[in-house]
């Protein structure tokens, strides 16, 4: 049964954050409601106000130069994200990964900032962007921030958001030459939540295979994405052969921290992060080789 609250559709940015700014933590924002209104329904959270910024179309583009990189608004669906030529010629892995988000109506009205701001540990495009080294702006009346995105995630469906504030865009910077990114989940029923979660991005010297630079980032292995940053230090500077990315997938596996529920044991989570690893690292080696 959901509580009653008090119901407001801004239409600007800046009438958003004047409401939030008022109701401070007696108030929500709501996105696409794809997961609030499942901890709404629950009485996990009752809020007195509720903000819709649904109704902020100036919130929901896609842009992209080549200086700057990737602009993505809050309020773009993830159908959106999943169709957009530019992101499927540029950053495919955003694309990929955003087919096996869910279903399509769920991709149909949820919105990448609010998945970003649910902070689920097995939300898909947080490992994505964060591997392709993303940033979030984030906006309250006093003023805006950007953050990396990495430094977003604080814990269990906790993050770095302020009481009056709220995410209004994504940025992806240009991808370096000859770099590659890729993503795969392990969930046993397909469009669901990750059991556990790789994404990968490799960068090759110009004239040579030798790995400039990876990103390894684990999801549902822990309350926050993690990067493993062990397992990247290992191959980095180095040829990336099939034996190095057996040996980072091993190194991952004890970077993870994951808890034992019903979809899958600790054990059996981290034996997934050591085949994942692998198979994302050669991927990913592959697509910077061929970029
Ligand atoms: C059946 C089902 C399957 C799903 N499967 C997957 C899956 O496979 N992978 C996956 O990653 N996700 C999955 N999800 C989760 C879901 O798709 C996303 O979390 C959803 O897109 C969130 O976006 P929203 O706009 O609906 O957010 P909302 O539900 O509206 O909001 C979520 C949270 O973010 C806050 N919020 C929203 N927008 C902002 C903003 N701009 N600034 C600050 N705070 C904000 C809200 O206050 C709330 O706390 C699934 C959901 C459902 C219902």
């Amino acid at each position: 049964m959901i509580k009653d609250f008090e119901y407001f559709a801004p239409r600007t940015v800046q009438a958003a954050l004047k409401l939030a700014a008022k109701y401070g933590d007696k108030c929500k924002i709501i996105g696409g409601g794809q997961s609030l209104l499942i901890l709404m329904r629950q009485g996990l959270v009752a809020p007195d106000y509720l903000v819709s910024i649904k109704g902020i179309s100036s919130l929901n583009y896609v842009r992209d130069d080549d200086r700057e990189g990737l602009r993505i608004g809050a309020l773009t669906p993830h159908r959106v994200i999943e169709k957009s030529r530019l992101i499927q010629e540029k950053y495919p892995v955003l694309a990929e990964m955003e087919t096996r988000l869910a279903s399509v109506q769920t991709r149909n009205w949820g919105t990448i900032g609010g998945n970003l701001a649910h902070a689920d540990p097995a939300g898909d495009p947080a490992p994505v962007l964060i591997a392709l080294g993303a940033s979030v702006k984030l906006e309250s009346l006093n003023g805006e921030r950007v953050l990396p995105l990495e430094d977003f995630y604080r814990d269990f469906f906790e993050t770095a958001l302020r009481p009056g504030e709220l995410l209004t865009e994504i940025r992806v910077p240009p991808p370096p030459y000859r770099t590659g990114a890729v993503y795969t989940k392990f969930n046993v029923i397909e469009s669901d939540m990750a059991t556990v979660g790789v994404a990968a991005s490799v960068t090759l010297g110009k004239k040579n295979s030798i790995c400039q630079d990876i990103r390894i980032v684990l999801g549902a292995v822990a309350p926050v994405p993690v990067r493993a940053k062990k397992a990247e230090g290992l191959v980095r500077g180095k040829e990336i052969t099939d034996d190095l990315l057996r040996k980072a997938g091993e190194i991952a596996s004890t970077e993870a921290d994951p808890i034992s529920d019903i979809h899958a044991s600790a054990t059996y989570r981290r034996e997934l992060v050591k085949v994942l690893v692998k198979r994302m690292g050669a991927q990913a080696r592959e697509r910077a080789a061929a970029a």
